[in-house]
């Protein structure tokens, strides 16, 4: 084992690849004490994780294991790829260890392992669905999506090794991607194949990473290439090739296509290979997509999918608000591929991405007690879309699961002589530079509601703080040190460079003014035509019928009003809400029931009354009675 992390957990580990500015910090490294994040994380930790382990347990997802071992009898049972759901909670257990001993759930990850181990086959191969009746059908549809669990296996694995030192779950992945190594690839007696879903590249990347095997890179490189040949034929429901973006080979892909998910994967993926090779083709290719993705595709929550078709991108500006598909999982990726882009370019455009996703696109996907969830998070609705307590097809709550588990690591990043702070919240961090440098700082701040952020240098020696001005903060953000404005150029959407020679208690101060915002869309977006939707800071906001009562919410028209702000500590785990006398355009408004009409003269006013509003955070809607929700307000 080359890791030099071994026990100190690190999400991706780009310690020693030779071609990103940024390195991570361990788990270990950062502690995060604030009233946003911390809480929920600790209900992960205790609720969510023990909750899922359950439903792990009662929908035979561990018993298919036990099946496969012999242990007990019975048919599989549920969807061909629920091994990838026991992975996933594995590597969000593994991840919560490594912050915090907890003998329960240190027992149920054991439990886990072990009948993962046992269910292993003789040469390797390693998926519950083809034992037995199915044995024979191994490696025969691509699209069933053994590869796709084998690689939340590898993920798990190594997670576990990082956080816990044991090798167990890491031994059984590489067994298994040994046997994927021996069986694909581009050599003489090796089979071409590309798997429908991708996640086996970035997986694979990190089996080198934890390993130091090069076959596992290889293999990596072999997947990434692979795909846009064809190999998968006509993918799974007779979709088009671009489903599984096995359209075009991803060197000459332009446009973010197909299933969300599996293209968030496939860049993440294509993001670590390069990272470790330099393949200067791949990079400029994912830069393309992004430029495709965030000026064309994206929901203004951050979320993506327009289709639920396909669980699909849709075309440029094609972005229904009420039929979003926008499925957590995706958000999740997006913050994967952003992450991997950061590290790669420290660029603070991703950044601000991975911070707007995770408050507007992953959050909304987890109730706040943190036992629901959403599949899809649509940004309106008539107030029947609830949170669910499970799925048959279950991606979504573990990814979850593992990503506020893991969250502290995307905090902070080092490069040779700074720290870089990505992300906002009270805690501290260790950061270790180079020449023997242990820089350690203390936030102080209530982000995300107050935009007021001190970040208290606690150890001495020169190095230099790079802390991101957010891009929502158009006009207005200041830094001082010591209460005395910095030399350097504060500009929204860029790092502040602040170096210096510190001595512990030197202050950094930076205000980020957080008025509320008014955002309109792109006109090329029919449905959000003289529209508004409310931000403040990072947060998008919604109005949900329960606020507005006896008020149509497509009537609501914003017009000039200036929302104020209130803080509310009793709601919705506490929240700054907005609110605002508005109008609201009479309920029938002379239509009689008709849905067409000829347009009426100019100059004669829609008859409106005052109303209003009080807009809450869009990540907690849906919390309280079923109502009608809305994102985008008239804004006339
Ligand atoms: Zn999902």
């Amino acid at each position: 084992m080359l890791d030099t992390m071994q026990g100190r957990a690190v999400v991706v580990d780009t310690a020693r690849s030779p071609h990103v500015l940024l390195r991570p910090l361990p788990l270990d490294a950062v502690s995060l004490a604030d009233d946003f994040w911390e809480p929920r994380r600790r209900i992960n930790r205790r609720d969510t994780l023990p909750s899922q382990y359950r439903y792990l347990e009662e929908t035979g997802r561990l018993d298919n294991f036990r099946r496969a071992s012999g242990k007990i009898g019975g048919e599989y049972q549920g969807i061909y790829f629920n091994d990838s759901d026991v992975y996933k909670w594995l590597e969000a257990a593994a991840w919560a260890l490594a912050e915090e001993v907890d003998t329960g759930l240190q027992r149920m990850v054991d439990a886990a392992i072990i009948e993962v181990e046992d269910a292993q086959r003789p040469d390797g191969y390693l998926n519950t669905y083809f034992t037995f009746e199915r044995a024979a059908e191994r490696w025969a549809d691509f699209d069933l999506h053994e590869m796709y669990c084998a690689g939340h296996l590898f993920q798990a694995a190594v997670a576990h090794f990082r956080a816990t030192g044991s090798k167990r779950l890491l031994d059984v992945a590489v067994r298994f991607a040994d046997h994927i190594c021996d069986t694909f690839g581009g050599e003489e007696g090796q089979r071409q194949a590309v798997d429908g879903h991708e996640e086996i590249e970035m997986a694979l990347v990190e089996l080198f990473r934890v390993s130091g095997e090069r076959r596992y890179l290889v293999q990596a490189q072999y997947f990434v290439d692979a795909r846009g040949h064809g190999l998968l034929g006509r993918p799974y429901g007779e979709h088009d090739p671009s489903y599984s973006q096995d359209h075009e080979p991803l060197r000459e892909q332009s446009e973010v296509v197909g299933h969300a998910v599996r293209a968030m994967y496939f860049y993440s993926g294509a993001a670590d290979v390069y990272a470790e090779t330099g393949d200067s083709e791949l990079l400029w290719a994912l830069g393309r997509l992004w430029e495709n993705m965030t000026t064309r595709r994206v929901y203004v929550s951050g979320g993506l999918g327009s289709r639920y078709e396909g669980e699909a991108f849709g075309k440029n500006f094609e972005l229904p608000n009420e039929r979003a598909y926008t499925e957590t999982c995706a958000a999740i990726g997006s913050v994967m591929w952003n992450w991997r882009m950061l590290a790669l370019e420290g660029e603070a455009r991703y950044a601000d991405l991975i911070e707007h996703t995770l408050y507007n696109a992953v959050l909304p996907g987890v109730s706040l007690d943190g036992q629901r969830y959403f599949y899809q998070n649509p940004l309106a609705d008539d107030g029947s879309h609830r949170r669910q307590p499970w799925f048959g097809c279950a991606c979504c709550p573990p990814n979850v699961a593992r990503l506020l588990a893991s969250l502290p690591g995307y905090f902070y990043s080092a490069s040779e002589d700074a720290v870089w702070v990505h992300l906002y919240a009270e805690g501290r961090a260790t950061v270790e530079l180079g020449g023997g440098t242990n820089a350690r700082l203390r936030q102080h701040t209530r982000y995300p509601w107050d935009g007021r952020v001190d970040v208290e240098v606690q150890s001495e020696g020169e190095f230099a703080v790079m802390l991101r001005v957010p891009g929502w903060c158009e006009e207005g953000a200041s830094v001082e040190v010591n209460g005395e404005a910095v030399d350097a150029r504060v500009s929204p959407g860029t790092y502040v460079e602040i170096r210096r020679i510190w001595s512990p208690g030197d202050t950094i101060s930076m205000d980020l003014p957080m008025p509320v915002r008014r955002v309109e869309c792109h006109p090329y977006v029919a449905e959000n035509e003289g529209r508004v939707a409310l931000m403040r800071g990072p947060l998008l906001y919604c109005v949900e019928q329960t606020d507005t009562p006896g008020v149509d919410l497509r009537d609501l028209m914003l017009e000039s009003a200036e929302p104020k702000t209130r803080v509310e500590p009793d709601l919705l785990g506490g929240v700054v809400v907005l609110e605002a006398e508005v109008r609201a355009a009479a309920p029938d408004d002379g239509w009689r029931n008709r849905l067409y009409r000829n347009v009426r003269s100019r100059g004669e006013k829609t008859p409106a009354a005052d109303a209003k509003i009080k807009a809450i955070p869009y990540f907690a809607w849906a919390s309280r009675e079923p109502g009608a929700m809305r994102v985008w307000l008239k804004s006339g």
